[in-house]
């Protein structure tokens, strides 16, 4: 059965046309979108998707997250799904590619599937997630549907409570119907995602397609050094205590600790806020906004020991107190082991190159981990441009990727 199937393609001119068509719901004039969550271009991209899927024969079908789905039944009533899916909301002035691509290859995949008349042992559906972004929340849609969404993240959402009960309103959510989207235990089978590399580590390395082994994690910090005002000419230098030193000591050192320990993560300093913050007065206390990423749990929390180490190193070399604060952060994914060969045969299978790497960007998949088996893949992207206009991936590239999508799906659903 599986030898029929390795012959199998999406239809990639149809697939085009539905890329274009998308590509042109909140187009910024100089290649790409924007599609904020919630925003009015974000909504028509979700009317133009549920109008492809009616039009397919599809069934669609929108959850209390504000999900949208195009549903391809089975025989068996009671089977598992296997979810296929990314989102259409953008950033502002983002690519068209982030996103966009998962869910229209995903949604071809869903037609090829219907017009061959296959028959699979489990459910498909094509999903459009929602708020991946995090303009407002960020993984909104998956973790309602994983049934993880906290809360607090509705309360204080990063993107503030008013902007997020305002676009809710002009979606037809509620803060109740939310919560409903989570899905029952044992109904999904596994987790796909198609999606754009976002980075160079393809193109450079010359592959077809990577095969992601893990979702890094993400952690944030906001430390504050505190030293003491003084006049800023007639204070010696030796002195003062001068919050700005500590903090600036502690980015290089951060640097530093980064490259030399711990090869596959990374460390931003995204943010000093300086106060007084003036000319003449030495810096009385200093906000720093601390983030750091890595594939790996053990790695992870002894990167987050030494970054911390160091910063309280720093304070009392130049004499400054620290203050600490946990902002929060989402634990690494690691892909599940058979979805990642699976995705290898099928690149095999389709005369496809392919290498195992690491997404140092956050995606929907990790909301799932832990639900079903994830997998995920990367296409190229041309000169690693990503969240901007210039973003661009090969249109044979994308088609690659909907092809091993495709199979995987059939590999799985027949299996
Ligand atoms: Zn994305």
């Amino acid at each position: 059965m599986t030898e029929s199937f390795s012959t199998l393609r999406v239809n990639a001119n149809r697939m085009h046309d539905s890329f274009i068509h998308l590509a042109l719901i909140g187009a910024t004039g100089d290649g790409g979108v924007s599609r904020v969550t919630f925003s009015e271009a974000h909504l028509a991209a979700r009317n133009w998707l549920r109008t492809e899927i009616e039009n397919s024969g599809l069934e669609f079908h929108m959850d209390g997250a504000g999900n949208h789905s195009a549903l391809l039944a089975c025989n068996n009533k009671n089977a598992p799904t296997i979810l296929l899916g990314s989102h259409l909301d953008s950033v502002p002035n983002g690519g068209r590619f982030d996103g966009a691509l998962g869910v229209v290859a995903a949604l071809e995949v869903l037609r090829t599937v219907k017009e061959n008349r296959i028959k699979l042992g489990v459910k498909l559906e094509a999903i459009d997630f929602t708020d991946e972004e995090g303009t407002l929340v960020g993984l909104l849609g998956s973790a309602a549907l994983a049934g993880r969404l906290h809360p607090e993240a509705l309360k204080n959402p990063r993107g503030g409570r008013e902007d997020l009960i305002a676009g809710m309103n002009r979606a037809g959510l509620s803060e109740a119907g939310i919560f409903k989207a989570a899905r029952s235990k044992g109904s999904l089978a596994g987790y796909l995602e198609l999606h754009i590399e976002q980075g160079k580590r393809l193109e450079r390395a010359g592959f077809n397609i990577g095969v992601v082994t893990a979702i890094v994690g993400i952690r944030s910090y906001r430390l504050s050094f505190i030293g003491r005002a003084d006049h800023a000419g007639s204070t010696l230098m030796e002195d003062r205590l001068d919050a700005g030193l500590g903090a600036s000591a502690f980015t290089l050192a951060a640097r530093e600790i980064v490259m030399r320990d711990f090869p596959n993560c990374v460390v931003n300093i995204g943010k000093m806020d300086f106060a007084p913050g003036v000319f003449n007065i030495v810096p009385l206390r200093v906000d720093v906004s601390l983030e750091f990423r890595s594939p790996d749990a053990d790695q992870f929390a002894e990167l987050d020991g030494a970054l911390i180490e160091c910063a309280k190193l720093e304070a009392e070399r130049f004499r400054l107190d620290l203050r600490i604060e946990f902002l929060g952060g989402h634990a690494p994914s690691a892909m599940s082991e058979n979805m990642q060969q699976a995705f290898m045969n099928s690149c095999d299978t389709l005369g496809l190159t392919h290498m195992s790497l690491v997404s140092g960007a956050i995606h929907d998949a990790q909301s799932l981990n832990g639900i079903c088996p994830i997998g995920m893949i990367f296409v190229p992207s041309v000169d690693g441009a990503s969240h901007a206009p210039r973003e661009l991936t090969k249109w044979e590239d994308c088609v690659n990727g909907a092809n091993i999508l495709l199979q995987i799906a059939l590999t799985l659903g027949s299996g």
